[in-house]
Formats: C-alpha cells, structure tokens, sequence
C-alpha cells in the first residue's frame, strides 16, 4: 500500500522492528532470568536469557557458515524448549526463515509443506528422529539436517543424509555476530493451517507484525506478562509461534518454563509446582487432562495463578473449576493461525467488577474484546454490518497489521474481502465489544433455515458430571435439513443415559435447539492442534439415522 507522505516526517530514530532486538534486549535487561527446560533426553536444563542469548548468535553464525541467506527457509520439528528458542532467534534474527512444522501432521503433510516451503535446513528433537527418517527421501530441497540432542545421544546410523548434532555445530562456531538490520517487513517466521480441508496453507510472519504481535499480547488487557511472572508455556511453538509467547515472554523479562514432550496433567503438575509457574497458555484438551489429574489425587496448585485457554472454546465447567477449586484466574481467548495468532482475551471492565459472580462469569466466558492491532465486526451473509447488541450474529471479519494479507506464495488467491479477513467463525459482539463465537460457519448446525450454535450445546453437556468430551454435528434431516446428534465421551466409571442427558437441557435452551439424539464415544477424534475434529465425525455419523426422521 503507498501512503501519501506528510511534509513535515516525525525525527525519531528509524529503527527497524526486527524480532532479533527482543532476545538482545532480554539478555541486557533480563539477563539473569531463567529459562528452564524439561528436555527430550529426560533431564531438566536451565540457564538464562543472557546464555540463549550466546548461543543463538553461535546458531547464527553457524546457519551462515550452511550457506543460509536472507529470505531463506530453515525448518524446525520440535518440542517447547532452549534450543527451539535459540532456533527462533537465531533463524529470524538472522535474516532468514523460521518455518516451524507441526509434528502431528500426518508424514505426507510434512513432507508437502517442506518442499512448498522450499526449506533447506531442517532442525529436529530426537523424538521425531523416525519420522524425519520417513521423509528425507521426499525432501529434496533440504541440504542440512541438524538433530537437536547432545553428541552422546546422536544416532549411530542413520538414513538421513549430511545429519550435524546441535550441539557440535554450536560449539564450532563463535558467538562473535552482530544481528543485521532490513527491513521490518521481511518474512520472519513461516506456519501453516491445520488444512482440515485441502492442502496446509502458509501464514507467513514478518518482523514488524511479529513484535507488534508482542508488544499487543503482553498488555495488561490481553496476557498482561510482567517480569514477575514464571511462564509456562503450554502451547507449542510447533504453531502459531505458541501464541507468541517466545517473543512476549522475554520482552517482558519473565522466567521461561519449557514443558518439551512431557504434556500430560501429572507432568505438567509437577514442573507446575517444581518451577513455581505463575502463567500459562493451552487450549482447552491440555486443560481436562491437568484438571483431571488433579481432582483425581486432590491436589492444589502453591504459585499458578493465570491461565489463557484458546484455541477451542473454554466450557463453563473448565472455567468454574479452574477458578473456583483451583484459585486459577481464566483469561478466554481468541484468534487463529492467520491472526499470528492473538485476536481478542476477555477480561473485565471496571462496571463488571460490581456484578455478581455469575453475571462476570457469563462475560468472561465470552471470547473477549478486542486487543489493540485488531479491529473486527460481523457481517450477513450479503457483508452488511451487522449490529453489536449481543445477540444479531454473522460471519467475523478482522484486520490488523498482524493479521494475514495473502497466503504464502499466493496460494488460494486474495484471502480478503474489502480489507477484511474473512475468519470462518460466527460471532456476536455485545454494546462492550464483547466477541462470542458461536460457531466455526461450517460447523454450524442449519435447522429450517435458522442456525443452531453447537458451542452452547456442548458447554452444556460438559456441564454434566458425568461428562468428560461433547461434540455436536449436524445430521441430514428430510424435514429440517439438519439436526443436531450430541456425541458423548464419559468419564471414567461414570454412568449417564440418553435420556438424562436430554432432560438436563430443560429450560436450559430453546426447545428446538435440543438434540434429536445422543451417543456415546470412546473418545472423540482430535486434530493437531487438539481440536476435535468434526468433519471427521461428520463422516463418521453419515449414516446416522436420527430417531426423528
Ligand atoms: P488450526 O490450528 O486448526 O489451523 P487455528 O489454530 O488457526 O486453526 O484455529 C483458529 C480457529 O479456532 C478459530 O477460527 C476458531 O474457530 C477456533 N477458536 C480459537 N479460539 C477459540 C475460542 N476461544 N473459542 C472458540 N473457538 C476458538
């Protein structure tokens, strides 16, 4: 976009907005803070800002000396942990790519965002050793495989060609490197979609949308990071730069806390207490696996008080017991992988703070307001606006200078609709600015022409306490197009009806939002993201036939 230029331009220093300056700020400011890390080999690694700040120029130099210029892709495979924060900064710092994978994509997937991303180095944690196995010989782009491990646990033989040990290439290089100046707009980081349909698409990061990103999350409205604060980041730097927290997290000056592989509630719990957590960041699947542990042993958290949940819609059962069994204050938030990814969190405004608890608990559970950097209103179906009033709801449009302006390499053409981001979710905002999703459109359920919202539907089953997981899908119906079937994963050794869990939306709902059935999962599927994956359901239940048609 050219702007027209003013006269009379501001004399402030120029100084380009490159993430590079977060981490050297980190290690001058912060240096003595910690980043602590449970690694991949099973031990618990620490050191400072000031020593990821070493060893990142080390990396830097290093990546140079492979040949790796501005622009550049570099991949990553990895868990949350000190040498995939060296690569963040070391990688983008530099000038080149940071292309971060998701290692619970299907191989085939990999393989494909590898080579459309054209990258040319690719670091990776010991775990995904056989699984980068599998696909080197698909990609063929890729010069340099560096395993991420000590030299003491490098394989003996391998089929992956050129493959460095981490650790060797750090210590040949030296940490002599002055992090260059271009331009704030140049690519920085590289995540691809989910593609639950059709191929992963690429969201492509640069500086300046980066630490505006940054500066944004760690506002007292949003994820208000203070230096006090000992973060844990639960959400994986594998996408969507694990919320920016890699980047919010250090400019803040607060202690680090890297879960690695170890992501189950009796892990996570111990590490919680271990390293005295104070903060964290998941969506709502990590969440049921902590709380469950910990009701389970009767346990309570001694320092975490502040947790994030996102991703997926957070239930009034995980914010009750969070906030009121386990003194952990919930901030709801939204966004998405073409958001970078922070769109809105939902905190109080000073006229809540006199309402009662259930009053507030209704707007927290609401997906929040907007964070500076992004704008955002509803529109039907024909793009008129539509009103804030808490209740008319359409199609959520947003913009921002962190939010997506084309996909990577083009792909599926201009993504915008006059400016504005189409987001797939279909919200209300209330008179307060208050966005509450009430569905991704395609999973939204089409009743005789009126749309049902399956999030109110499932928050409700898993209000029951004999309910662990609910999903709700539309099933073709000969009269109403579409009705709603619940699908229920129980808790372990508890016992609920049909017929009960129908009667428990009495007077809870409209009558003609109510399931025409209910059935009862193992377990439900979930993508890589933990997300429960519908149109897999939606497959699954094709040929279900409703009591009622
Ligand atoms: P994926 O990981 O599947 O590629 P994203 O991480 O970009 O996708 O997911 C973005 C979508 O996740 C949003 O468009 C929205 O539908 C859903 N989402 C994110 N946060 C929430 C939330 N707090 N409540 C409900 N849905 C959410």
């Amino acid at each position: 976009m050219s702007l027209p230029q003013s006269p009379l331009m501001g004399q402030m220093m120029n100084q380009p907005l490159l993430v590079s300056g977060i981490l050297e700020f980190a290690a001058r400011h912060f240096g003595d803070s910690l980043i602590v890390s449970r690694r991949v080999e099973g031990d618990i690694h620490r050191y400072t800002y000031r020593d990821c700040h070493q060893r990142a120029r080390r990396l830097a130099n290093a990546l140079h000396g492979m040949g790796i210029a501005l622009g550049d892709r570099v991949a990553t495979l990895a868990w949350n942990g000190y040498r995939h924060l060296e690569a963040y900064y070391a990688v983008s710092g530099s000038g080149a790519v940071l292309h971060t994978i998701n290692p619970r994509l299907h191989p085939e997937q990999i393989a494909y965002i590898i080579n459309h991303a054209e990258d040319q180095v690719l670091m990776f944690d010991l775990t995904f050793l056989p699984a980068v196995e599998a696909v080197a010989a698909h990609c063929r782009q890729i010069k340099h495989y560096v395993l991420m491990c000590d030299r003491d646990r490098m394989p003996a033989e391998t089929r992956i060609p050129n493959l460095v040990c981490y650790e060797d290439l750090i210590a040949s290089h030296t940490d002599d490197y002055t992090w260059p100046l271009f331009d704030e707009n140049s690519a920085c980081t590289l995540c691809y979609t989910s593609g639950t349909t059709g191929n992963p698409k690429g969201a492509l990061y640069s500086h300046r949308s980066t630490v505006l990103h940054a500066y944004g999350s760690a506002l007292p409205n949003a994820l208000n990071v203070t230096s006090r604060d000992v973060v844990l980041p639960v959400v994986p730097m594998f996408h969507v730069n694990a919320w920016g927290l890699p980047y919010s997290v250090p400019l803040s000056g607060a202690k680090m806390v890297f879960p690695g592989a170890a992501l189950d509630g009796k892990s996570l719990y111990e590490l919680f207490e271990a390293e005295q957590v104070t903060f964290s960041a998941g969506v709502p699947t990590v969440w049921l696996g902590l709380i469950n542990f910990m009701l389970q042993n009767k346990l309570k958290f001694s320092s975490f008080r502040r947790t994030v949940i996102g991703g997926s819609a957070c239930s009034p059962a995980m914010m009750n017991t969070l906030m009121d069994e386990l003194g952990v204050e919930v901030i709801h938030a939204w966004g998405m992988t073409e958001m970078s990814p922070l769109g809105t969190a939902g905190v109080l405004l000073g006229k809540h703070l006199e309402l009662p608890q259930d009053e507030q608990r209704k707007i927290l559970l609401k997906q929040g307001h907007a964070v500076y950097g992004v704008d955002m209103k509803i529109v039907d179906d024909d793009g008129k606006e539509l009103p804030w009033d808490g209740s008319s709801y359409g199609h959520l449009m947003v913009k921002g200078p962190w939010v997506i302006a084309a996909y990577y390499k083009d792909e599926g053409g201009d993504p915008l609709q006059h400016g504005w981001f189409p987001t797939g979710d279909v919200a209300t905002i209330d008179a307060d600015g208050y966005m509450q999703i009430t569905d991704r459109s395609k999973d939204v359920i089409k009743s005789g022409g009126e749309w049902i919202g399956t999030i109110d539907l499932e928050n409700i089953a898993v209000s029951h306490p004999a309910v662990m997981q609910a999903a709700c899908i539309g099933i073709a119906h000969p009269k109403w197009d579409e009705r709603p079937l619940l699908v229920i994963v129980r808790k372990p050794g508890m016992e609920v009806s049909r017929e009960e869990l129908l009667a428990f939306y009495d007077g809870k709902i409209a009558k003609w939002w109510l399931p025409d059935d209910v059935v009862f999962a193992d377990a439900l599927p979930l993508g890589g993201t933990g997300k429960v994956q519908k149109n897999k359901l939606r497959e699954q239940y094709k040929e279900y036939k409703l009591p009622t048609a």
